[in-house]
């Protein structure tokens, strides 16, 4: 597609080299980055294979003037096996090229939007040397105008061949656990994974950790609520045995969500934020990465970046390995409920110890009893995710959620 002409590259953009740049241009849900290619007088959006991604690389590493209202950073240096560049070639919401074989691009092209989360919580997992996520590389940054937040519009990190993310590892795990493929037998990822999680929250906290203000468990338990009603709204229309249940029992939930009021003064880091299998890689030998730090896209900006309890990035990865198994019967209908809630509760109850090991003598970071609550929200907040996007097909997971949480068993 031909866009303007290369005049327009006078204002908000970063020149790359002679032939790319990212530039941000006005959307119609705010500014928007891309980067683009000069071809002819033309500069059009660039594709995988034309050198913009490369172009990426080797301008973290010069010395050229950064054009106002950018940030270039580079953290470490990786050696290139060659000068390709391909598509990450797997569902997702940004684009992501693996870039000399060695390095991923993820291009933040959507509305962008201050203050974001990646910048901060990459950076800390950098200094404190966390080894179980991808290497940052570097980061280009722009800086909203008025707000004067730095956002992220490109980040680089290690490419880790060979793996696949939860979704497909854990739910072959399941699988084979619950006897539905042959293989070796699984011995479990539970502990492993909350091992990984527990070190996580090690190096994204603050020691002694931050504290929850008034104000901010306020919004927590605001945004929770609202997220219910919505919740409701969405089965009304998608489900109607949901709907029936979850309005039966919507208040005893909302006196759980707004308990989230109370949690002034509990400890706070700047967590994952939308931690679930599928931002878990994992190797053929079985090591993990987290990835994906860009905070939960259904929430606020100002709250996807604001720091949270522990439990609410444990609440999410416990759900999600709930989820694991509800996808398991879905295409497994031999399988019972009783094997698979048995499943689950066995990775869940492995996990809770692998996190606390993890923890340590730094266990005062994590508040068990708000988990309860953050499950909740995050119930619902899948639901509303599914009905905001038409995600139809994905609904049948928070109605068992739900039938799992209400429906005595
Ligand atoms: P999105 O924000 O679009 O979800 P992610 O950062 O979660 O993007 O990446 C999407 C997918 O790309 C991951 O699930 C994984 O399959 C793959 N991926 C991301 N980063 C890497 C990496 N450093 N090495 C290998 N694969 C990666
Ligand atoms: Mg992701």
């Amino acid at each position: 597609m031909v866009e303007e002409g290369a005049r327009c590259l006078s204002r908000n953009h970063l020149r790359l080299d002679g032939t790319h740049a990212i530039r941000v241009v006005a959307g119609e849900h705010g500014h928007r980055a891309e980067p683009v290619t000069s071809v002819g007088d033309a500069w059009v959006r660039s594709t995988v294979g034309d050198g913009a991604g490369l172009a990426v690389l080797h301008r973290l590493r010069n010395r050229m003037a950064v054009e106002e209202g950018f940030r270039v950073t580079g953290f470490a240096w990786v050696a290139l096996d060659d000068e390709s560049e391909r598509a990450m070639g797997v569902d997702q919401t940004h684009e992501s090229w693996v870039v000399g074989g060695t390095m991923v691009v993820k291009w933040l092209t959507e509305p962008l939007v201050g203050p974001h989360p990646a910048a901060e919580r990459l950076r800390r997992l950098s200094e404190a040397g966390f080894a179980d996520s991808p290497e940052l590389v570097g980061l280009v940054e722009w800086r909203e105008p008025g707000s004067g937040h730095w956002v992220p519009v490109a980040v680089v990190q290690t490419y880790l061949p060979g793996t696949r993310d939860g979704w497909t590892w854990a739910l072959d795990e399941a699988r084979r656990a619950l006897g539905l493929v042959s293989g070796p037998a699984s011995a479990g990822f539970g502990a492993d994974l909350g091992d990984v999680v527990g070190r996580m929250h090690l190096a994204l906290a603050d020691d002694p950790p931050d504290r929850m203000s008034p104000d901010l468990a306020r919004r927590y338990a605001d945004e929770a609520l609202a997220t219910l009603e919505l919740a409701v709204r969405m089965v009304e229309r998608y489900d109607p045995d949901s709907f029936v249940l979850l309005s039966e029992h919507r208040a005893e939930i909302e006196v759980v969500l707004a308990g989230l009021a109370g949690t002034a003064g509990t400890p706070v880091l700047p967590v994952h934020g939308d931690l679930h299998v599928g931002q878990v890689l994992r190797d053929g030998d079985g090591r993990y990465a987290v990835v994906d730090f860009d905070g939960n896209p259904t929430l606020p900006p100002d709250l996807r970046a604001a720091p949270a309890p522990a439990a609410r990035d444990v609440a999410e990865m416990l759900a999600s390995v709930e989820n694991v198994e509800h996808v398991v019967r879905r295409y497994g209908p031999d399988l019972t409920e009783d094997a698979g809630l048995a499943w689950t509760t066995g990775e869940q109850s492995a996990f809770r110890q692998g996190y606390r090991r993890a923890l340590g003598s730094r266990e005062d970071l994590y508040d068990e009893a708000l988990v309860r609550a953050y499950d909740w929200e995050q119930v619902c907040r899948e639901i509303v995710y599914a009905g905001e996007r038409e995600f139809l097909e994905w609904f049948y997971v928070p109605a068992a959620q739900l039938r799992r949480r209400l429906v005595p068993g």
